[in-house]
């Protein structure tokens, strides 16, 4: 078992042509899924965890042990990254509690004031081997805008270059995703892509992984695309195997632990499906 600085990940998936998805995990059978099945594939993976996430299991530190404890004894590449920090603190608490990854989430601020916090948690994260993930344009929710999103809120490729100077690992793009699931297929803007890609040296994120048709995302990933997040398949695959148990049993007599590995089993088929995707099955060393 090997954690690593998310960056070491994302380089090596942008130098071999495939990206490493990185799953939302709200709790133990999350992690264990994830992990577990990211072992059996011999794929790197990515524990996105978000500071709401962070909060039910007791904070960063708990989640921290949870994903450490886990892999212990699975042979697997991951990284522990915190998903969408919308201020320095709560960058600097994961970072201290052991994150190997964070995301500087200030996409909602002027670029200067999100430059000039980025370039403060880049700062710290650094001196701690910590990777950063930044933002610009807003990639908001899919039943906000719809398959199509205004264009106000896409990534300006001046802003990339902007934002890429202060130093973060890696940059988040709004190029037609959105977080949710999908109202209609969404449509990437490829020629933005291949702007940012040409501008900005550093790999790229693909937030809004779920529903993203498999060719656009292997289109995305030629053009400098190296992590998906996938956060609302995995969710529902959790929710929908308990609902179904639920209804088909007599709920005073179902073990909790019955409601926990129906969900691990339907989300071990989320990541494997995910993992398939990003092309990323069998590339751990
Ligand atoms: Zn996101």
């Amino acid at each position: 078992m090997s954690l690593h600085p998310m960056k070491t990940l994302l380089v090596e998936a942008r130098a071999k042509g495939y990206a490493v998805p990185a799953f939302n995990c709200a709790n133990l059978e999350m992690i264990q899924c994830v992990l577990r099945t990211a072992a059996e594939l011999r794929a790197p993976v990515i524990l996105g965890i978000h500071p709401v996430e962070m909060d039910y299991m007791g904070g960063a530190p708990v989640a921290v042990a949870i994903a450490r404890a886990v892999a212990e004894g699975l042979d697997v590449d991951y990284a522990i990254h915190q998903d969408h920090g919308d201020t320095v603190e709560t960058c600097i608490r994961s970072i201290r509690s052991g994150f190997t990854s964070v995301m500087y989430d200030g996409s909602h601020l002027p670029i200067e004031e999100n430059a000039a916090n980025s370039a403060e948690v880049v700062r710290i994260a650094h001196a701690y081997g910590v990777t950063v993930e930044g933002e610009v344009g807003t990639i908001g929710m899919t039943d906000e805008f719809g398959a199509r999103l205004e264009n106000a809120h896409l990534c300006d490729p001046d802003m990339a270059e902007r934002l890429a100077a202060t130093g973060i690992d890696c940059l988040a793009v709004a190029i037609g995703n959105a977080h949710g699931f999908y109202t209609a297929t969404p449509e990437l803007r490829f020629d933005l892509l291949e702007e940012i890609n040409r501008r900005v040296k550093i790999p790229l994120v693909l937030h809004g992984g779920t529903g993203i048709p498999r060719d656009q995302v292997q289109q995305a990933i030629r053009m400098g695309v190296a992590k998906m997040n996938v956060g609302t398949a995995l969710r529902y695959a959790f929710v929908r195997a308990a609902a179904d148990l639920c209804a088909s049993e007599v709920v005073r007599d179902l073990p909790l632990m019955a409601l926990g590995r129906a969900g691990i089993r339907a989300g071990a088929e989320v990541v494997r499906e995910y993992m398939d995707i990003c092309m990323c099955a069998g590339r751990s060393g």
